[in-house]
Protein backbone atom coordinates (compact mmCIF):
# COMPACT_ATOMS: atom_id res chain seq x y z
CA UNK A 1 0.00 0.00 0.00
CA UNK A 2 1.41 3.73 -0.71
CA UNK A 3 1.97 5.14 2.55
CA UNK A 4 -0.44 7.59 3.59
CA UNK A 5 2.09 10.35 4.83
CA UNK A 6 3.74 10.39 1.08
CA UNK A 7 0.10 12.50 0.57
CA UNK A 8 0.96 14.88 3.48
CA UNK A 9 3.06 17.35 0.92
CA UNK A 10 4.73 17.46 -2.49
CA UNK A 11 6.26 14.97 -3.65
CA UNK A 12 9.78 15.76 -5.77
CA UNK A 13 10.38 13.49 -9.03
CA UNK A 14 13.74 13.83 -9.89
CA UNK A 15 14.98 13.25 -13.31
CA UNK A 16 12.65 14.31 -16.55
CA UNK A 17 13.27 11.24 -18.77
CA UNK A 18 11.10 8.40 -19.56
CA UNK A 19 10.80 7.06 -16.04
CA UNK A 20 10.40 10.74 -14.20
CA UNK A 21 7.64 11.72 -16.67
CA UNK A 22 6.24 8.23 -15.90
CA UNK A 23 6.27 8.44 -12.10
CA UNK A 24 5.23 12.47 -12.34
CA UNK A 25 2.17 11.43 -14.62
CA UNK A 26 1.04 8.61 -12.37
CA UNK A 27 1.40 10.48 -8.96
CA UNK A 28 -0.69 13.64 -10.63
CA UNK A 29 -3.14 11.28 -11.89
CA UNK A 30 -3.57 9.69 -8.31
CA UNK A 31 -4.25 12.84 -6.34
CA UNK A 32 -0.26 13.84 -5.23
CA UNK A 33 0.72 17.38 -5.61
CA UNK A 34 3.91 16.92 -8.19
CA UNK A 35 7.16 19.06 -8.46
CA UNK A 36 9.40 17.60 -11.23
CA UNK A 37 12.62 18.41 -12.19
CA UNK A 38 15.65 18.08 -14.25
CA UNK A 39 19.10 19.68 -14.24
CA UNK A 40 19.98 19.24 -17.55
CA UNK A 41 17.66 19.89 -20.70
CA UNK A 42 16.09 16.79 -21.59
CA UNK A 43 13.52 17.38 -24.63
CA UNK A 44 10.28 16.70 -23.11
CA UNK A 45 7.85 15.82 -26.19
CA UNK A 46 5.02 18.54 -26.45
CA UNK A 47 2.12 16.40 -25.71
CA UNK A 48 3.75 15.65 -22.72
CA UNK A 49 4.34 19.33 -21.81
CA UNK A 50 0.62 20.08 -22.06
CA UNK A 51 -0.27 17.47 -20.35
CA UNK A 52 1.53 18.32 -17.60
CA UNK A 53 -0.25 21.66 -17.32
CA UNK A 54 -3.75 19.75 -17.52
CA UNK A 55 -2.82 17.39 -14.85
CA UNK A 56 -1.13 19.78 -12.28
CA UNK A 57 2.37 18.86 -12.56
CA UNK A 58 4.56 21.23 -12.10
CA UNK A 59 7.79 20.92 -13.84
CA UNK A 60 11.38 22.45 -14.04
CA UNK A 61 13.65 22.47 -16.30
CA UNK A 62 17.71 23.36 -16.08
CA UNK A 63 17.97 22.94 -12.75
CA UNK A 64 16.38 22.00 -9.08
CA UNK A 65 14.91 24.28 -6.44
CA UNK A 66 16.85 22.64 -3.79
CA UNK A 67 14.49 24.09 -0.52
CA UNK A 68 11.12 22.61 -2.51
CA UNK A 69 13.50 19.20 -2.41
CA UNK A 70 14.12 19.47 1.30
CA UNK A 71 10.56 19.92 2.05
CA UNK A 72 8.80 17.39 -0.24
CA UNK A 73 7.07 14.53 1.65
CA UNK A 74 8.82 11.65 -1.28
CA UNK A 75 11.41 12.54 -3.85
CA UNK A 76 10.95 9.67 -6.34
CA UNK A 77 14.78 9.51 -8.70
CA UNK A 78 15.37 8.14 -11.31
CA UNK A 79 17.89 5.60 -12.01
CA UNK A 80 20.16 8.15 -13.98
CA UNK A 81 20.82 10.13 -11.26
CA UNK A 82 23.56 9.14 -9.55
CA UNK A 83 23.82 8.72 -5.35
CA UNK A 84 25.99 11.54 -4.48
CA UNK A 85 23.86 14.08 -6.85
CA UNK A 86 23.57 17.49 -4.70
CA UNK A 87 19.55 17.34 -5.06
CA UNK A 88 19.10 13.93 -3.37
CA UNK A 89 22.10 14.39 -0.84
CA UNK A 90 20.39 17.90 -0.01
CA UNK A 91 16.71 15.94 0.18
CA UNK A 92 18.60 12.89 2.04
CA UNK A 93 20.31 15.34 4.58
CA UNK A 94 16.38 16.90 5.00
CA UNK A 95 15.27 13.60 6.24
CA UNK A 96 13.32 13.32 3.07
CA UNK A 97 12.36 9.40 1.97
CA UNK A 98 13.18 8.90 -1.83
CA UNK A 99 12.32 5.71 -3.15
CA UNK A 100 13.05 4.79 -7.07
CA UNK A 101 10.44 4.26 -9.55
CA UNK A 102 10.07 0.73 -9.45
CA UNK A 103 9.14 0.49 -5.39
CA UNK A 104 6.90 3.01 -6.31
CA UNK A 105 5.07 1.13 -8.97
CA UNK A 106 5.69 -2.19 -6.96
CA UNK A 107 3.34 -0.24 -4.16
CA UNK A 108 0.90 1.02 -6.82
CA UNK A 109 0.59 -2.61 -8.15
CA UNK A 110 -0.91 -4.02 -5.22
CA UNK A 111 -2.34 -6.79 -6.70
CA UNK A 112 0.55 -7.88 -9.14
CA UNK A 113 2.82 -10.02 -8.21
CA UNK A 114 6.71 -9.12 -9.32
CA UNK A 115 9.33 -11.93 -11.17
CA UNK A 116 12.78 -9.23 -10.45
CA UNK A 117 15.63 -9.94 -12.41
CA UNK A 118 18.93 -8.65 -11.62
CA UNK A 119 22.42 -9.33 -12.05
CA UNK A 120 25.45 -8.07 -14.06
CA UNK A 121 24.41 -9.11 -17.06
CA UNK A 122 21.80 -11.31 -19.47
CA UNK A 123 18.93 -9.25 -17.78
CA UNK A 124 17.25 -8.35 -20.88
CA UNK A 125 17.42 -11.53 -22.47
CA UNK A 126 16.48 -13.37 -19.62
CA UNK A 127 13.27 -10.85 -19.29
CA UNK A 128 12.64 -11.06 -22.75
CA UNK A 129 12.68 -15.05 -22.42
CA UNK A 130 10.41 -15.14 -19.57
CA UNK A 131 8.05 -13.03 -21.17
CA UNK A 132 8.23 -14.37 -24.37
CA UNK A 133 7.11 -17.72 -22.63
CA UNK A 134 4.55 -16.70 -20.46
CA UNK A 135 3.07 -14.31 -23.03
CA UNK A 136 3.12 -17.95 -25.17
CA UNK A 137 1.74 -19.77 -22.35
CA UNK A 138 -1.16 -17.80 -22.15
CA UNK A 139 -0.23 -16.03 -18.53
CA UNK A 140 -1.51 -12.76 -17.66
CA UNK A 141 1.85 -10.73 -17.65
CA UNK A 142 4.02 -7.94 -18.60
CA UNK A 143 7.45 -7.13 -18.99
CA UNK A 144 8.81 -3.78 -17.61
CA UNK A 145 11.90 -1.69 -16.16
CA UNK A 146 15.19 -1.99 -18.22
CA UNK A 147 13.87 -3.48 -21.02
CA UNK A 148 10.94 -1.60 -21.78
CA UNK A 149 8.47 0.64 -20.36
CA UNK A 150 8.88 1.55 -16.38
CA UNK A 151 6.65 -0.25 -14.11
CA UNK A 152 4.31 2.86 -13.31
CA UNK A 153 3.91 3.19 -16.64
CA UNK A 154 1.40 -0.15 -16.15
CA UNK A 155 -0.51 1.24 -13.18
CA UNK A 156 -1.01 4.36 -15.10
CA UNK A 157 -2.61 1.97 -17.89
CA UNK A 158 -4.94 1.42 -15.28
CA UNK A 159 -3.59 -2.41 -15.83
CA UNK A 160 -2.93 -4.73 -12.88
CA UNK A 161 -1.82 -8.22 -14.78
CA UNK A 162 -1.29 -11.40 -12.82
CA UNK A 163 3.09 -11.16 -12.84
CA UNK A 164 4.88 -8.11 -13.67
CA UNK A 165 8.43 -9.12 -15.43
CA UNK A 166 10.83 -6.24 -14.17
CA UNK A 167 14.40 -6.17 -15.41
CA UNK A 168 16.11 -3.82 -12.71
CA UNK A 169 19.26 -2.23 -12.85
CA UNK A 170 21.69 -1.70 -9.50
CA UNK A 171 21.35 1.96 -10.14
CA UNK A 172 17.05 0.81 -9.93
CA UNK A 173 17.16 -1.04 -6.88
CA UNK A 174 19.62 1.25 -4.58
CA UNK A 175 16.28 3.35 -3.91
CA UNK A 176 14.23 0.53 -2.88
CA UNK A 177 13.15 -0.59 0.45
CA UNK A 178 10.32 -2.64 0.70
CA UNK A 179 10.27 -4.24 -2.76
CA UNK A 180 9.55 -7.64 -2.31
CA UNK A 181 10.24 -9.95 -5.55
CA UNK A 182 7.90 -13.08 -5.66
CA UNK A 183 10.08 -14.52 -7.85
CA UNK A 184 13.87 -13.01 -7.83
CA UNK A 185 16.94 -13.77 -10.24
CA UNK A 186 20.42 -13.14 -10.26
CA UNK A 187 22.12 -13.82 -13.41
CA UNK A 188 25.64 -13.31 -12.35
CA UNK A 189 27.98 -10.76 -10.43
CA UNK A 190 30.98 -9.05 -12.39
CA UNK A 191 32.61 -5.53 -11.75
CA UNK A 192 30.40 -2.93 -13.40
CA UNK A 193 29.85 0.84 -13.10
CA UNK A 194 33.06 1.75 -11.41
CA UNK A 195 32.45 5.04 -13.04
CA UNK A 196 29.74 5.66 -10.77
CA UNK A 197 30.33 3.25 -7.35
CA UNK A 198 33.08 3.88 -5.48
CA UNK A 199 34.00 0.06 -5.51
CA UNK A 200 32.52 -3.43 -6.25
CA UNK A 201 31.31 -3.33 -2.50
CA UNK A 202 29.00 -1.02 -3.02
CA UNK A 203 27.40 -2.24 -6.79
CA UNK A 204 27.14 -5.48 -4.77
CA UNK A 205 25.35 -4.26 -2.58
CA UNK A 206 22.48 -2.56 -4.46
CA UNK A 207 22.21 -6.28 -6.70
CA UNK A 208 21.97 -7.75 -2.83
CA UNK A 209 18.91 -5.67 -2.15
CA UNK A 210 16.71 -8.10 -4.63
CA UNK A 211 17.26 -10.25 -1.69
CA UNK A 212 15.83 -7.95 0.98
CA UNK A 213 12.58 -8.58 2.57
CA UNK A 214 12.90 -11.77 1.51
CA UNK A 215 9.85 -14.28 3.26
CA UNK A 216 9.20 -18.37 3.27
CA UNK A 217 6.97 -18.20 -0.06
CA UNK A 218 10.30 -16.49 -2.38
CA UNK A 219 11.49 -18.44 -4.56
CA UNK A 220 15.54 -17.14 -5.71
CA UNK A 221 16.55 -18.36 -9.17
CA UNK A 222 20.26 -18.63 -8.94
CA UNK A 223 23.28 -20.00 -10.66
CA UNK A 224 24.87 -23.06 -8.39
CA UNK A 225 27.60 -22.66 -10.29
CA UNK A 226 28.29 -19.16 -9.19
CA UNK A 227 30.04 -18.71 -5.83
CA UNK A 228 29.77 -15.14 -5.70
CA UNK A 229 26.66 -15.08 -6.42
CA UNK A 230 25.77 -17.98 -3.44
CA UNK A 231 28.12 -15.65 -1.05
CA UNK A 232 25.72 -12.17 -2.13
CA UNK A 233 22.58 -14.33 -1.53
CA UNK A 234 23.45 -15.89 1.87
CA UNK A 235 21.28 -17.65 3.55
CA UNK A 236 17.77 -15.99 3.24
CA UNK A 237 14.86 -17.27 4.06
CA UNK A 238 13.11 -18.70 0.19
CA UNK A 239 13.40 -21.66 -1.89
CA UNK A 240 16.05 -22.42 -3.96
CA UNK A 241 15.96 -23.16 -7.85
CA UNK A 242 19.07 -23.60 -9.11
CA UNK A 243 20.44 -23.84 -12.69
CA UNK A 244 23.97 -24.86 -13.57
CA UNK A 245 26.49 -25.02 -16.86
CA UNK A 246 27.82 -28.60 -15.80
CA UNK A 247 25.98 -30.37 -12.41
CA UNK A 248 22.64 -32.16 -12.45
CA UNK A 249 20.31 -29.35 -11.26
CA UNK A 250 16.53 -28.65 -11.75
CA UNK A 251 17.85 -27.06 -14.78
CA UNK A 252 20.90 -27.79 -16.16
CA UNK A 253 23.16 -27.89 -19.23
CA UNK A 254 24.15 -31.63 -20.09
CA UNK A 255 27.12 -30.84 -21.65
CA UNK A 256 27.88 -34.42 -22.66
CA UNK A 257 24.31 -35.16 -24.65
CA UNK A 258 23.96 -31.15 -25.49
CA UNK A 259 20.68 -30.73 -24.00
CA UNK A 260 19.30 -28.23 -21.53
CA UNK A 261 17.28 -30.23 -19.27
CA UNK A 262 14.63 -28.99 -17.38
CA UNK A 263 13.13 -30.73 -13.53
CA UNK A 264 14.53 -34.55 -15.62
CA UNK A 265 12.78 -33.19 -18.82
CA UNK A 266 14.83 -32.32 -22.21
CA UNK A 267 14.22 -29.06 -23.46
CA UNK A 268 15.63 -28.61 -26.37
CA UNK A 269 19.41 -29.81 -27.95
CA UNK A 270 21.54 -26.86 -27.50
CA UNK A 271 21.57 -26.70 -31.43
CA UNK A 272 18.23 -25.45 -31.40
CA UNK A 273 18.56 -22.70 -29.30
CA UNK A 274 19.09 -19.77 -31.85
CA UNK A 275 21.16 -17.56 -29.52
CA UNK A 276 25.42 -17.68 -29.07
CA UNK A 277 27.37 -18.21 -26.86
CA UNK A 278 26.93 -20.61 -23.43
CA UNK A 279 25.89 -17.57 -21.40
CA UNK A 280 22.80 -17.57 -23.53
CA UNK A 281 22.37 -20.91 -22.59
CA UNK A 282 22.34 -20.03 -18.79
CA UNK A 283 19.86 -17.27 -19.66
CA UNK A 284 17.56 -19.61 -20.99
CA UNK A 285 18.19 -22.27 -17.77
CA UNK A 286 17.42 -19.24 -15.93
CA UNK A 287 14.01 -18.34 -17.74
CA UNK A 288 13.02 -21.80 -17.65
CA UNK A 289 13.27 -22.16 -13.94
CA UNK A 290 11.14 -18.60 -13.71
CA UNK A 291 8.42 -20.00 -15.76
CA UNK A 292 8.20 -23.65 -14.58
CA UNK A 293 7.45 -22.00 -11.06
CA UNK A 294 4.76 -20.28 -12.35
CA UNK A 295 3.46 -22.63 -13.37
CA UNK A 296 4.04 -23.09 -16.97
CA UNK A 297 5.09 -27.00 -18.59
CA UNK A 298 8.25 -27.96 -19.73
CA UNK A 299 6.78 -28.52 -23.54
CA UNK A 300 5.58 -24.91 -23.21
CA UNK A 301 8.76 -23.37 -22.18
CA UNK A 302 10.90 -26.10 -24.64
CA UNK A 303 8.28 -24.48 -27.67
CA UNK A 304 8.63 -20.70 -26.56
CA UNK A 305 12.84 -21.07 -26.55
CA UNK A 306 12.95 -23.09 -29.56
CA UNK A 307 11.70 -19.64 -31.57
CA UNK A 308 14.08 -17.00 -29.81
CA UNK A 309 16.06 -15.00 -31.51
CA UNK A 310 19.07 -12.80 -31.01
CA UNK A 311 17.98 -8.99 -29.57
CA UNK A 312 19.55 -6.32 -31.51
CA UNK A 313 22.75 -5.61 -30.32
CA UNK A 314 23.61 -8.40 -28.57
CA UNK A 315 25.38 -11.20 -30.58
CA UNK A 316 23.65 -9.98 -33.61
CA UNK A 317 25.24 -11.66 -36.52
CA UNK A 318 24.98 -9.47 -40.01
CA UNK A 319 26.50 -11.51 -42.72
CA UNK A 320 27.79 -8.91 -45.90
CA UNK A 321 29.56 -10.62 -48.45
CA UNK A 322 31.32 -13.31 -46.88
CA UNK A 323 32.51 -11.73 -43.74
CA UNK A 324 30.27 -12.26 -40.28
CA UNK A 325 30.39 -9.19 -38.17
CA UNK A 326 28.76 -9.86 -34.82
CA UNK A 327 27.08 -6.67 -33.61
CA UNK A 328 27.59 -7.14 -29.89
CA UNK A 329 27.39 -3.13 -28.77
CA UNK A 330 25.72 -4.20 -25.71
CA UNK A 331 28.79 -5.69 -24.22
CA UNK A 332 29.25 -2.31 -22.17
CA UNK A 333 31.59 -3.83 -19.47
CA UNK A 334 34.55 -6.79 -19.82
CA UNK A 335 32.45 -9.73 -18.33
CA UNK A 336 30.42 -9.22 -21.43
CA UNK A 337 32.91 -8.94 -23.47
CA UNK A 338 34.95 -12.10 -21.94
CA UNK A 339 31.32 -14.18 -22.52
CA UNK A 340 31.06 -12.90 -26.40
CA UNK A 341 34.72 -13.94 -26.81
CA UNK A 342 33.90 -17.21 -25.24
CA UNK A 343 31.66 -17.63 -27.59
CA UNK A 344 33.54 -17.49 -31.14
CA UNK A 345 35.14 -20.27 -32.84
CA UNK A 346 37.40 -20.01 -35.66
CA UNK A 347 39.30 -17.20 -36.99
CA UNK A 348 38.36 -13.23 -35.63
CA UNK A 349 38.81 -9.74 -35.44
CA UNK A 350 37.69 -8.16 -32.13
CA UNK A 351 36.88 -4.64 -32.24
CA UNK A 352 36.76 -2.86 -28.84
CA UNK A 353 36.36 0.81 -27.12
CA UNK A 354 34.35 3.34 -26.38
CA UNK A 355 34.44 5.25 -23.17
CA UNK A 356 36.32 3.56 -20.13
CA UNK A 357 34.30 2.34 -17.17
CA UNK A 358 37.14 1.56 -14.67
CA UNK A 359 37.69 -2.07 -15.44
CA UNK A 360 40.82 -3.51 -16.69
CA UNK A 361 40.82 -4.48 -20.40
CA UNK A 362 44.48 -7.06 -18.91
CA UNK A 363 41.37 -9.86 -17.21
CA UNK A 364 40.83 -10.71 -21.73
CA UNK A 365 44.33 -11.49 -22.00
CA UNK A 366 44.00 -15.23 -20.57
CA UNK A 367 41.55 -15.60 -23.25
CA UNK A 368 42.96 -13.61 -25.98
CA UNK A 369 46.33 -15.57 -25.68
CA UNK A 370 47.17 -17.52 -28.69
CA UNK A 371 43.51 -18.07 -29.01
CA UNK A 372 41.72 -17.42 -32.67
CA UNK A 373 41.53 -13.73 -32.45
CA UNK A 374 44.20 -12.66 -35.20
CA UNK A 375 44.48 -8.80 -34.39
CA UNK A 376 42.38 -6.14 -31.61
CA UNK A 377 41.11 -3.01 -33.11
CA UNK A 378 41.18 -0.46 -30.28
CA UNK A 379 38.94 3.16 -30.54
CA UNK A 380 37.39 5.66 -28.72
CA UNK A 381 38.38 7.05 -25.36
CA UNK A 382 39.45 3.85 -23.95
CA UNK A 383 41.67 2.84 -26.85
CA UNK A 384 44.91 4.02 -25.70
CA UNK A 385 44.30 1.95 -21.87
CA UNK A 386 42.89 -1.12 -24.42
CA UNK A 387 45.95 -0.87 -26.26
CA UNK A 388 48.44 -0.82 -23.26
CA UNK A 389 46.52 -3.59 -21.02
CA UNK A 390 46.70 -5.94 -24.43
CA UNK A 391 49.42 -5.16 -26.27
CA UNK A 392 51.76 -7.92 -25.35
CA UNK A 393 49.18 -10.31 -25.79
CA UNK A 394 47.97 -10.06 -29.87
CA UNK A 395 48.56 -7.19 -32.56
CA UNK A 396 46.14 -4.11 -31.59
CA UNK A 397 45.79 -1.15 -33.87
CA UNK A 398 43.91 2.07 -32.85
CA UNK A 399 41.29 3.61 -34.83
CA UNK A 400 40.13 6.76 -34.05
CA UNK A 401 36.76 6.35 -34.36
CA UNK A 402 34.28 3.43 -35.02
CA UNK A 403 33.92 4.11 -39.03
CA UNK A 404 38.12 3.57 -38.95
CA UNK A 405 37.29 0.66 -36.27
CA UNK A 406 35.25 -0.89 -38.97
CA UNK A 407 37.45 -0.68 -42.52
CA UNK A 408 40.22 -1.45 -39.88
CA UNK A 409 38.83 -4.94 -39.41
CA UNK A 410 38.24 -5.08 -42.56
CA UNK A 411 41.66 -4.95 -43.85
CA UNK A 412 42.57 -8.14 -41.36
CA UNK A 413 40.89 -10.37 -43.92
CA UNK A 414 38.71 -12.64 -40.75
CA UNK A 415 35.63 -14.54 -41.70
CA UNK A 416 34.14 -13.24 -38.58
CA UNK A 417 34.64 -9.75 -37.05
CA UNK A 418 33.26 -9.24 -33.47
CA UNK A 419 32.19 -6.01 -32.25
CA UNK A 420 32.24 -6.21 -28.77
CA UNK A 421 33.13 -3.01 -26.80
CA UNK A 422 33.38 -3.73 -22.99
CA UNK A 423 33.15 -0.10 -22.76
CA UNK A 424 29.79 1.87 -22.28
CA UNK A 425 29.27 4.43 -26.06
CA UNK A 426 28.67 7.84 -24.12
CA UNK A 427 32.06 9.47 -25.60
CA UNK A 428 30.90 8.87 -29.26
CA UNK A 429 26.94 7.83 -29.42
CA UNK A 430 24.19 8.44 -27.51
CA UNK A 431 23.62 5.29 -26.38
CA UNK A 432 24.81 1.77 -27.42
CA UNK A 433 21.76 1.47 -29.50
CA UNK A 434 22.96 4.30 -31.83
CA UNK A 435 26.17 2.61 -31.66
CA UNK A 436 25.09 -0.83 -32.50
CA UNK A 437 22.86 0.68 -35.27
CA UNK A 438 26.07 2.76 -36.53
CA UNK A 439 27.86 -0.40 -36.78
CA UNK A 440 25.39 -2.08 -38.84
CA UNK A 441 25.09 1.23 -41.06
CA UNK A 442 28.52 1.24 -41.76
CA UNK A 443 28.94 -2.61 -42.93
CA UNK A 444 26.29 -1.80 -45.70
CA UNK A 445 27.82 1.92 -46.48
CA UNK A 446 31.20 1.64 -45.60
P1 LIG B 1 22.01 -6.86 -19.54
O1 LIG B 1 20.59 -6.43 -19.75
O2 LIG B 1 22.24 -7.39 -18.16
O3 LIG B 1 23.03 -5.85 -19.96
P2 LIG B 1 21.83 -8.47 -21.96
O4 LIG B 1 20.94 -9.64 -21.96
O5 LIG B 1 21.37 -7.25 -22.64
O6 LIG B 1 22.24 -8.15 -20.46
O7 LIG B 1 23.23 -8.89 -22.57
C1 LIG B 1 24.26 -7.91 -22.69
C2 LIG B 1 25.58 -8.56 -22.94
O8 LIG B 1 25.99 -9.24 -21.74
C3 LIG B 1 25.54 -9.64 -24.01
O9 LIG B 1 25.81 -9.10 -25.28
C4 LIG B 1 26.61 -10.60 -23.56
O10 LIG B 1 27.88 -10.16 -24.02
C5 LIG B 1 26.60 -10.49 -22.03
N1 LIG B 1 25.80 -11.54 -21.36
C6 LIG B 1 24.50 -11.87 -21.61
N2 LIG B 1 24.10 -12.85 -20.78
C7 LIG B 1 25.14 -13.14 -19.97
C8 LIG B 1 25.33 -14.05 -18.87
N3 LIG B 1 24.37 -14.86 -18.45
N4 LIG B 1 26.54 -14.07 -18.27
C9 LIG B 1 27.51 -13.24 -18.65
N5 LIG B 1 27.40 -12.36 -19.67
C10 LIG B 1 26.23 -12.31 -20.33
Amino acid sequence: MIPPRWREGEVAVLGLARTGIAAARWLANNGFSVYASDASNPSIPDDVVREFGEIGVDSHIGGHDISRLEAASLVVVSPGIPPDATPLVAAREAGVEVVAELELAALALEATRLVVITGTNGKTTTTHLIGETLADAGVDSVVAGNIGDPLIAVASEGRSPDWAIVEASSFQLHDCHALRADVGVLTNLAPDHLDRYPGVAEYYADKKRLFQNASDESVWITCADDALVAELKGDVPGKDRFWSMSNEQPAWFDRASDRLVLDGHTLLPRSELGLLGDHNVSNALAAALVCSSIGVGPDGIATSIKQAVSLPHRMEVVTVGNVRWINDSKATNVSSTSVAIAAMGGRYVLIMGGRHKGESYSLLGPQLTGGDCVGLVAFGESAEAIRSDLVGILPVRVAENLENAVSCAASLDAPTVLFSPACSSFDQFDNYEHRGAEFKRLLVSP
